[in-house]
């Protein structure tokens, strides 16, 4: 069985070198004494930046680190291979928390989903299928309390995330702008996820007067991804009783000190709500979700660009490229087809 391992607790931006690709032998049998359990096949597995604060010793975080010397944990797409749990059987084929390796033993099953649609790519199911996209509906439907007409602007809008958020915005009739970080993205934006604007946010000496440029009444809604300098200039071009749906802050996962915001009084002029979600909490809407946007996906009324990266080898680069915005759409690999 073939696995990537946390090599150490880590500081700072993570790298390649963190991780190592190691060997073990397994059984494809669930174990006597794991009762309930299931042991499946991975074949897809997500790099997602929340990640990054795994691989560091947290204490009184909302999510375990990883332990050193055994594979990363992270969402995937697998086959039940055996069972001793009740609600699933051989050949099932499921979504949820599973590790960085070949074949993974999952001792408490009960949080993954089984997959019942597979007309549609099943690498789905690690984005616009799975948890990326729960974020996206429930972050935008749930937290932002859009309408037809309003203003919306996204940023790391090409990614897993965003570029949902972005075409969830405009089947809703809003007016959407996207900041990203090269010129490809910013052209998958415009021509691909249908957004009015988009703009590269490395190119913007002033990243204040970009937003003017693209807002000249200002922003109902912003789904924030990055944090930093761009949430200060976002504030400065909020409309009165604007909302900030705050998702991420890649900006600062690395950082050893969070950056300063200067422009927090803002939130008191412009009466703005700013508020932070975490998806576990709207698993229960996954049905709900399921059936808005399934149809969706088959109408071609939203499409999902995918970063596929190849083998278990090539998945701590993937993950290390999400913090350099390496990756253009959804960052996931698969098992290597032979
Ligand atoms: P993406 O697919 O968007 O990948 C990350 C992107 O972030 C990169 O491609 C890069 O795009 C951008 N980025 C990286 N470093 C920086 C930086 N220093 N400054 C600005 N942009 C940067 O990731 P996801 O869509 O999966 O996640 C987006 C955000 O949502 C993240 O902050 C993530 O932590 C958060 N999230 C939150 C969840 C929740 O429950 N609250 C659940 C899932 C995700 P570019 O080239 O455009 O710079």
């Amino acid at each position: 069985n073939r696995k990537i391992v946390l090599n150490d607790y880590i500081i700072g931006f993570p790298k390649e070198s963190d991780m190592s690709l190691k060997t073990s032998f397994i059984k494809l049998k669930v174990p006597a004494d794991s009762p309930n359990a299931i042991l499946v096949k991975n074949y897809y597995l997500s790099c997602d930046p929340y990640m990054r604060n795994r691989m560091q010793k947290n204490e009184g975080s909302y999510t375990e680190s990883f332990k050193p010397g055994t594979p990363i944990v992270g969402y995937g797409v697998s086959e039940v291979v055996d069972s001793a749990h009740p609600n699933f059987k051989k050949g099932d084929l499921v979504w949820g928390i599973t590790s960085w390796e070949e074949y993974s033993l999952i001792k408490a099953p009960e949080s993954f989903f089984k997959i019942q649609h597979t007309d549609v790519p099943l690498s789905y199911y690690t984005g616009i299928l799975g948890m990326p996209g729960m974020t996206a509906y429930a972050g935008f439907y749930e937290v932002c309390n859009p309408k037809k007409g309003e203003t919306v602007f996204i940023s790391a809008a090409s990614g897993a995330v965003g570029q949902l958020v972005g075409q969830f915005a405009k089947l809703l009739g809003c007016y959407v702008v996207g900041s990203a970080g090269s010129k490809d993205k910013v052209d998958l934006l415009k021509n691909k996820f249908g957004f009015d604007g988009a703009f590269n946010y490395k190119e913007e000496q002033d990243l204040i007067a970009a937003l003017k440029r693209y807002f000249p009444n200002g922003i109902d809604i912003y789904f924030e991804n990055v944090g930093g300098k761009m949430l200060d200039a976002v504030l400065l071009n909020m409309k009165i009783k604007g909302r900030i749906a705050v998702c991420g802050m890649i900006s600062q996962y690395n950082l050893e000190q969070p950056e300063g915001i200067h422009n927090l009084l803002c939130i008191i002029m412009k009466r703005i709500r700013m508020e932070g979600f975490l998806v576990i909490d709207f698993y229960h809407l996954y049905p709900k979700f399921l059936e808005m946007v399934l149809p969706q996906i088959k109408e071609g009324k939203i499409s999902y660009v995918e970063d596929m990266a190849e083998g278990l080898e090539s998945a701590p680069a993937a993950l290390v490229g999400l913090f350099a915005g390496r990756n253009v759409g959804k960052q996931e690999y698969r098992r290597k087809l032979t």
